[in-house]
């Protein structure tokens, strides 16, 4: 007889592991305890040595589903003579390297019950069981137990409490277990904030509304949607106005599986995105189907989900049509995850709110994903995701990263790995800035460690840089794009060196400069910048950025001098008014509120101007994203020529975009097609990205920046290295846009740290 102390990291609570622990025990014979610590899942196995092995093997080959084991300590204690194996109380001391759990959607098994007349729980819109069930978005304090989670304000009714009590239950230990007798419930509201109904006649007369044309507000697990029937044009208009979002896609939650096959393609890929737990928005092929044109305007792809919480099953099981189910908030402001909230900021564009006495403990908007290059790359991580540590070599605990200020997040390096916080949005307004400053403090209570450093972006002007600042803590800065490389390195669990290619719309640059169109070489002793896009003059500066045709001069002024206002043939100098020509002109000619800018992000939307796709862009990407989709067909469409100049020592050799221009204007005086400019231009991107690589001699080379979430140029690039002999790496569950920075600014310290710096 032999007793073992077992320590279990990783994702090991609310993924039903202590139940899986005690079956598998038990069904050994061994005696002992089980428990949840902050240390992650401590076990004390009693037994013969044989079965003790079977049971430590098992601990790692059988973890339930949803589980990671990360690593397992053992070692040999006294034997007490225990006769039994049972769960013990959680302790709360200790370090915490057990992982929060993010929110699971709903599992078969409950699903069945869901629908089942003769179970307990038919039709009740707070299933869950060990498998499934919200966990971040209710989680107070770790470890994860019932009373640190939104859901100790309900005590579990005698049934409920059995369940949770028996270990031979699926609900055995499962922490937000709930029925219609104890649990949360749901009510429909009037905008006034009075009782339509309740319970589950709450839930018919929201479908009814939302058949009838209704806009409703939903309080789901991370936050409210807006839902509204996918296929009333007039509705989703009328969305559109309300929420002041003229034209960037909504989302559509499908009834099933099959549903969405109806009006989208789907790889075996896109399949696996779409059911995993996670259940995540996935970016999909349109092919048809009733969709009103609203949702999204001249898209061919369709931002599409399933219903991932019971209340969405019910509510589209009553509906039996596809929603739009967008995030509840006012462009730029943070998710709505309160009914007063809700009521106050949603009442001019939801006509009803359907709501639940669950409080949400902190906003967690929807993921988005795509299949790009055949394998998953996370666009926006939040909910299902966040806030899995990510496992970056090398980086020391206790350093706090604040991230850039588009597309935000927080990060905090910790023993078990660096923990990065949901997507938490721009932050254009006070209300986005004040919900970056309560997740930054979240995430650094959730691990309960202390910060002895943060990290910032270079950019003086960024709320998160003047956050920084008045921390009170030793203050290091980031340049952009080395973040962003340090970021892919990281989530890949690799370390310098490399080549980084950072493009993007814009990042600081020490020289004064806007940075984006970045070949930056990361090695020990630092990083160097190799080569950059050739610069242009964005007139306006930040008004560039929403009008591609801005940038198109900009670039033409650069080329042609003078003579590019007289290239009215041009649809983005056409597009300007004679008198405003001569104020940009002017702007151009002295340099004034026109920054100099090597920005991939902006050469893109001056492409997609002169090919006539976009003057104005009424969101962030729009109009580089059309670019990418009128390539397609055009596949094999021979490169534009980008050279690289020959570098004077030391200094960094510069990719030229002016024979593209030039070919791409004959292209165009020839009548191209804006898909032929479009393929052409990106084979040739990815063509001089392989030329850099070659030069610099550096085998691994990381595809970074929001340009990487265009997909033609991500598997055109990796296309052409792979070609080149070298070894490209591009992002997967760590978003390639600004959502990756707080990441890449913690790693590139902890790697700065470790040189002894
Ligand atoms: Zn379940
Ligand atoms: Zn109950
Ligand atoms: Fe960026």
């Amino acid at each position: 007889m032999k007793r073992l102390r077992i320590r279990v990291e990783g994702a090991v609570q609310g993924v039903g592991f202590r139940p899986f622990v005690h079956r598998r025990a038990e069904s050994l014979g061994l005696t002992g305890f089980v428990r949840n610590s902050p240390e992650g899942v401590v076990v004390e196995a009693e037994g013969e040595g044989e079965r003790l092995a079977a049971f430590l093997a098992a601990l790692s080959e059988e973890a339930p589903p949803n589980a990671a084991v990360r690593a397992i300590e053992t070692r040999e204690v006294a034997t007490c003579g225990d006769t039994r194996f049972i769960v013990r109380e959680s302790t709360t001391r200790g370090t915490r390297m057990a992982e929060v759990p993010p929110d699971l959607a709903t599992c078969a098994e409950c699903l069945r019950e869901l629908f089942d007349p003769a179970d307990r729980r038919h039709l009740y819109p707070f299933i869950n069981c060990t498998q499934c069930g919200p966990r971040f978005s209710i989680i107070e304090d770790m470890p994860y137990d019932r009373a640190r989670t939104s859901m100790r304000r309900f005590p579990m009714c005698a049934a409920c409490g059995a369940e949770y009590g028996d270990p031979s239950n699926r609900r055995f230990h499962a922490e937000p277990n709930a029925c219609r007798e104890c649990g949360p419930s749901l009510a429909l509201w009037r905008g006034d904030g009075s009782v339509l109904a309740r319970a589950h006649e709450a839930l018919l007369a929201a479908a009814a509304a939302i058949r009838e044309g209704c806009i409703v507000a939903v309080k789901g697990i991370g936050g409210f949607h807006l839902v509204a029937d996918a296929a009333n044009e007039g509705t989703i208009a009328a969305l559109r106005r309300r929420k002041r979002r003229p034209e960037k896609p909504f989302a559509v939650m499908f009834p099933t599986l099959p549903g969405v096959a109806q009006c989208c393609r789907l790889s075996p890929g896109e399949v696996a995105l779409l059911t995993q737990p996670a259940h995540s928005i996935v970016l999909l092929r349109r092919q048809g189907g009733h969709i009103a044109p609203s949702v999204a305007p001249n898209n061919p792809w369709l931002g599409v989900f399933l219903p991932y919480a019971p209340v969405h099953h019910l509510l589209l099981s009553a509906l039996q049509m596809p929603i739009v189910a967008t995030s509840g908030n006012m462009s730029d402001e943070p998710i709505v995850t309160d009914e007063a909230e809700a009521l106050a900021q949603l009442a001019g564009i939801a006509e009803l709110f359907l709501v639940h006495d669950r409080p949400i403990v902190r906003p967690i908007d929807d993921s988005v994903a795509r299949i790009v290059c055949g394998r998953e790359l996370v666009l926006r991580r939040a909910r299902g995701y966040a806030p899995a540590p990510v496992r970056a070599p090398g980086v020391a605990p206790g350093i706090l990263a604040l991230g850039g200020h588009f597309k935000a997040t927080v990060a905090f390096s910790t023993a078990k790995g660096v923990v990065l916080s949901q997507h938490l949005g721009d932050l254009e307004t006070a209300a986005a800035r004040a919900a970056h400053q309560r997740a930054t403090l979240d995430t650094v209570q959730l691990e309960a460690a202390r910060p002895r450093l943060v990290v910032r972006d270079l950019h003086p002007d960024y709320a998160t840089s003047r956050a920084a600042d008045k921390l009170g803590l030793p203050v290091a800065s980031v340049q952009h794009h080395v973040a962003h490389v340090a970021a892919c390195l990281a989530e890949h669990g690799l370390r310098p060196p490399a080549l980084g290619v950072a493009w993007d719309g814009t990042g600081f640059g020490p020289d004064g400069t806007i940075w984006g169109g970045e070949f930056l070489h990361l090695d020990g002793a630092g990083w160097r910048r190799i080569a950059h896009l050739r610069r242009f003059r964005l007139p306006g500066g930040d008004a560039a950025a929403r009008e591609p045709r801005r940038a198109a001069l900009g670039l033409l002024y650069e080329a042609f001098g003078d003579d590019a206002f007289a290239m009215t043939d041009l649809p983005p100098v056409a597009a300007f008014s004679g008198a405003e020509r001569e104020v940009l002109r002017g702007m151009l000619a002295r340099g004034a509120n026109a920054p100099v800018a090597s920005s991939m992000g902006r050469l893109f939307d001056a492409f997609a101007a002169l090919a006539a796709l976009r003057q104005r862009a009424s969101y962030e990407g729009q109009a580089a994203a059309e670019l990418e989709w009128a390539g397609d067909g055009y596949d094999g469409a021979p490169p534009y020529v980008l050279p690289l100049s020959d570098a004077p020592q030391g200094a960094a050799m510069v990719v030229d975009w002016q024979p593209a221009l030039e070919a791409a204007l004959e292209d165009l005086r020839a009548g191209a097609a804006a898909g032929r400019i479009s393929a052409r231009l990106h084979a040739g991107l990815a063509a001089a990205i392989a030329a850099v690589a070659v030069a610099a001699g550096e085998r691994r080379v990381a595809l970074t920046g929001g340009c990487f979430q265009n997909a033609r140029l991500t598997a055109m690039t990796v296309a052409a290295l792979t070609a080149a002999g070298l070894e490209p790496i591009w992002h997967r569950r760590v978003p390639p846009n600004d959502g990756g920075i707080a990441l890449g600014q913690a790693a590139w310290q902890g790697w700065a740290e470790e040189k002894g710096e």
